[in-house]
């Protein structure tokens, strides 16, 4: 198929990075038309570019490297997963965080070495952290006081010793959403500095037989479009390092996670940081503190998510009923909505959209474009301007890669999407539409 210079398509910075246009004007992604992906695997439709997939992969382990050769990238599986993506992950050389019992059965089903695991959250339940524990995840990031003797009960009845870190809460706001901001003090997550929590929890750690105590961890949030608030966190952190760790508790922190958070563009307008940026904030900022404070560069990890799936998924609906309220408003719904992508309904999230059977086609009107399931908050994009779509036509969501299909729901028992990877022309089925066995298979009569 022939495909022209994706730079004619609009959007083309935030599609996918082989997005371009057939010789029948369709939008094609990896080589594959839309329509022909839509034809066969039906819609809704999540579509990963594996070029970008890999092009994200190698860009965060370089980036972060060229600035500092002793790091390592997790990818936060939150943001989207399943056997075949978590193998597909791990063979680009990165490791992952996790955040439940359920993400660390998924990771070792895939094969992935759980030596490069790192198991986070707030209130990680004992069966979890027996079973991080005996599947050998590299590190437990420790959140708050009361899990320091969980994971030592599960770490002494596994006769092992657990690396763990200490997520610490900087107190930093990292402006963005306020259902997803982490590290400001009014958080459920990470122990804070101010309060002393840091400190009694690192303490309790030291005294704890089968806990070995690498390091530090925060998170601030996401998406950080901005590059000060990981400078001041870091700034924050590294103060910590030195006064409380050294200097107070006289412990050595050998490794630091500044988390992850790194925006994509889900807007035309919007361009957020090149990885280069963040590298060099971070780090910089890192090697500026330690050196001033005389400790030594510790081991990085960092931890993207979205900004490693989100650029690469493409979202595919079928247009479908057209309501116009005569001055009002014009609903145009499609096959799919808050079921396969609550980030609007929950968040306000704005997303952008673009015909797929004519990706070029000029804007005809202004349109909302709904979801199909029961509750008026289920709208994919408010007021959108797009050529007058017409029943059938294939509409397409870029920057759907992450937190939708891994938020995604049963609710009115829809049938979550089928997944396909695609490259140099061809489509992978990763994952398969479910059915209405799948939805009856847990029942139990
Ligand atoms: C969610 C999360 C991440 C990933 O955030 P992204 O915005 O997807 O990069 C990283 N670290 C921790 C601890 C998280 O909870």
């Amino acid at each position: 198929m022939t495909t022209s210079a994706a730079a004619a398509l609009p959007l083309s910075h935030m599609l996918p990075l082989t997005a371009g246009v057939s010789s029948e004007g369709h939008l094609t992604l990896g080589g594959c038309d839309a329509l022909d992906l839509v034809r066969e695997f039906g819609t809704p439709l999540y579509v990963y570019d594996v070029r970008t997939l890999r092009a994200q992969c190698e860009g965060y382990l370089k980036a972060f490297r060229d600035e500092h050769a002793d790091t390592d990238v997790l990818y936060a599986s939150k943001a989207f997963l399943n056997r075949p993506f978590a193998k597909f992950i791990a063979d680009q050389g990165l490791g992952f965080d996790a955040v439940s019992g359920g993400e660390i059965a998924v990771l070792r089903a895939a094969g992935v070495r759980m030596d490069t695991v790192y198991f986070h959250g707030n209130n990680k339940g004992p069966e979890e952290l027996a079973l991080a524990v005996e599947a050998g995840v590299g590190r437990i990031v420790i959140d708050n006081l009361t899990e320091v003797a969980l994971v030592e009960a599960a770490a002494r009845a596994a006769g092992r010793t657990q690396g763990v870190l200490v997520r610490v809460s900087p107190g930093v706001d990292a402006h963005t959403h306020e259902k997803t901001t982490t590290g400001i003090l009014d958080s459920k997550f990470g122990v804070p500095i101010v309060t002393g929590a840091a400190e009694a929890t690192i303490r309790a750690i030291l005294e704890a037989a089968h806990l070995d105590f690498r390091g530090l961890h925060m998170h601030l949030g996401s998406p950080i479009f901005e590059l000060e608030p990981y400078v001041m966190g870091i700034e924050v952190m590294a103060a910590f390092i030195a006064d409380v760790c050294r200097d107070r508790l006289g412990v050595e922190v050998r490794e630091f996670s500044p988390g992850g958070g790194f925006a994509v563009a889900y807007l035309g307008e919007q361009h957020p940081p090149a990885m280069a940026a963040y590298a060099g904030a971070i780090l910089g900022t890192l090697r500026r503190e330690a050196d001033a404070r005389g400790f030594a560069l510790p081991h990085v990890t960092i931890e993207p998510g979205r900004s490693i799936v989100g650029r690469a998924g493409v979202a595919l609906y079928t247009a479908g009923a057209r309501k116009e309220v005569p001055g009002i408003r014009t609903f145009v719904s499609v096959d799919g909505g808050m079921a396969d992508n609550i980030r609007p309904a929950m968040y306000g999230s704005k997303y952008e959209a673009l015909s797929a059977e004519r990706p070029l086609a000029t804007a005809e009107e202004t349109v909302t474009i709904a979801g199909k399931y029961c509750e008026s908050g289920d709208i994919l994009i408010k007021d959108i301007d797009l050529p007058r779509l017409r029943v059938g036509e294939v509409v397409a969501i870029p920057t759907a890669g992450a937190y939708q299909l891994a938020m995604s729901s049963n609710y009115n028992l829809a049938y979550k999407p089928a997944v396909v990877f695609v490259e140099d022309g061809r489509a992978r089925l990763i994952r398969r539409r479910e059915t209405a066995a799948d939805l009856m298979a847990l029942d139990v009569d």
